[in-house]
């Protein structure tokens, strides 16, 4: 449009010329070397038009000639860069494929290609690991910590790599230096707060905890039972350091935060019962009892026994707990064990007949030869159950969802593996851990006894 309006206003000026000097007629005479030339105005400007014309030509040529190197080398370098993310993109793929040699020829070509490191780095250290070059790897994570635009990349190369050779101090000051630089990603909060729970700093892990899932890399239910498992060891230390009050404040906000997380009840029961308060701590069993049972909670409610109780008193007690939740298998085993101590042989049968319906395990059996022995000292019949223990199902206990390894008390952290809020009420074939040795006071053995996939 605008090109157009211009030639037409050139025209426009060219008419007007030609229409001035056809106006005004003039004749033009020069001599030069004895030539003379006459001519009229009108050709002369014709002339001169034309050398101009072809001057103007002349110069464009000439431009052309002198640019010409550069803009080869424009294209050249075009289909340089085209051939260096041709090469980043065949070593991403070779990465995610798993192939080492693949990946670290691209990387290499991707290098000499693209003048481009930050594009470059993190494909050469992922090709370095591939090929089990670790130190490489980290040559090139360090790097990226050099430039802005890669910083958080290289270090989350860099925890990766300290997670892996197990250096949790490394790698949670390095998830600072990333959580500082970007605390709006989710898994730095997540990171920083398995690493805080493996070095028992309860504190810091409760506030990574509130930023993990609050951006949501921890979702809320995953979260409130994280947060009562802290609490449970912020009270075991509180009260191994002789602060029964504060031992009593973590244990009374864990159940208040999950009122049918089994650790969270024992523990409060049994600080109440150390404090004395026997009737708080069996009214808060009663209640966790109706809600859920529990073999633990069982064994609480058998510990709170008053000095004087006689086998028969404690049966009627356990018949007490039974009524508030009649349907639950739970107390069969506790109720078998009284009724077999009191001398209650057809109570303990009936317990029995029916726990062997509905859960048996290796404890049923026992208890069913004890009967034998112990009602008509038959025993033959009690080998009999015995050796059936043996092929029944392992008594439930408080098991690693990772590792597998049984616990006799539940705790944070497994003792075996380490991992965080991991122990689940469930039979496990492998052997059971011993109660850790404590300096506190002494921990109370939780036997525990047959309740299949419950806690
Ligand atoms: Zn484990």
């Amino acid at each position: 449009m605008r090109r157009s309006l211009f030639l037409m206003a050139m025209i426009g000026i060219a008419v007007l010329i030609a229409v001035v000097i056809a106006d005004r007629p003039g004749e033009v005479q020069f001599t030069w070397q004895g030539y003379v030339i006459e001519t009229s105005v009108g050709i002369l400007l014709l002339i001169v038009a034309a050398l101009m014309g072809v001057a103007a030509l002349t110069y464009r040529f000439w431009r052309g000639m002198i640019n010409a190197p550069g803009t080869l080398l424009r294209a050249r370098s075009g289909s340089r860069r085209e051939s260096g993310y041709r090469a980043l993109t065949n070593g991403m793929v070779a990465v995610a494929a798993g192939d080492p040699d693949a990946a670290r020829r691209f990387a290499k070509k991707a290098d000499s290609l693209l003048d481009d490191p930050p594009l470059t780095m993190l494909l050469s250290a992922q090709a370095a690991q591939l090929t089990g070059d670790e130190q490489a790897a980290t040559r090139y994570f360090e790097a990226m910590l050099e430039r802005r635009e890669t910083e958080f990349l290289g270090l989350r190369g860099l925890i990766n790599q300290a997670m892996k050779r197990d250096d949790r101090v490394g790698a949670l000051s390095l998830v600072d230096r990333a959580r500082s630089l970007r605390p709006n990603t989710p898994w730095v909060h997540a990171a920083a707060f398995d690493l805080e729970v493996r070095q028992r700093k309860w504190g810091e892990a409760l506030t990574s905890l509130a930023s993990a899932v609050k951006s949501g890399a921890i979702d809320a239910a995953t979260g409130r039972r994280h947060k009562a498992a802290i609490l449970i060891e912020r009270s075991r230390e509180a009260e191994a350091a002789g602060d029964g009050a504060a031992a009593m404040e973590h244990a009374h906000k864990a159940t208040g935060l999950m009122p049918g997380f089994t650790p969270a009840v024992v523990r409060e029961v049994r600080l109440l019962a150390r404090a004395g308060k026997a009737k708080q701590a069996i009214r808060l069993l009663e209640k966790a009892w109706s809600q859920k049972p529990h073999p633990s909670l069982a064994e609480m409610f058998l510990e709170a026994a008053p000095a004087d109780e006689t086998a028969l008193d404690r049966v009627q007690r356990l018949d007490r707990l039974h009524r508030l939740n009649p349907d639950s298998p739970e107390l069969l085993p506790v109720l078998a064990e009284a009724s077999l101590a009191a001398e209650l042989w057809g109570s303990a049968r009936g317990h029995l007949m029916k726990a062997l319906r509905e859960s048996p395990s290796r404890r049923i059996y026992r208890l069913l030869s004890e009967l034998e022995l112990g009602e008509h000292d038959d025993a033959v019949k009690a080998r009999n159950w015995l050796a059936k223990a043996e092929g029944a199902p392992e008594d439930p206990s408080w098991v690693c969802g990772s590792c597998g390894t049984a616990h006799a008390l539940w705790a944070a952290l497994c003792r075996h593996c380490g991992g965080f809020d991991t122990l689940e009420w469930r039979a496990s074939a492998a052997p059971q851990l011993a109660a850790p040795a404590s300096k506190g006071p002494t921990p109370i053995a939780l036997a525990p006894p047959p309740a299949p996939g419950r806690q």
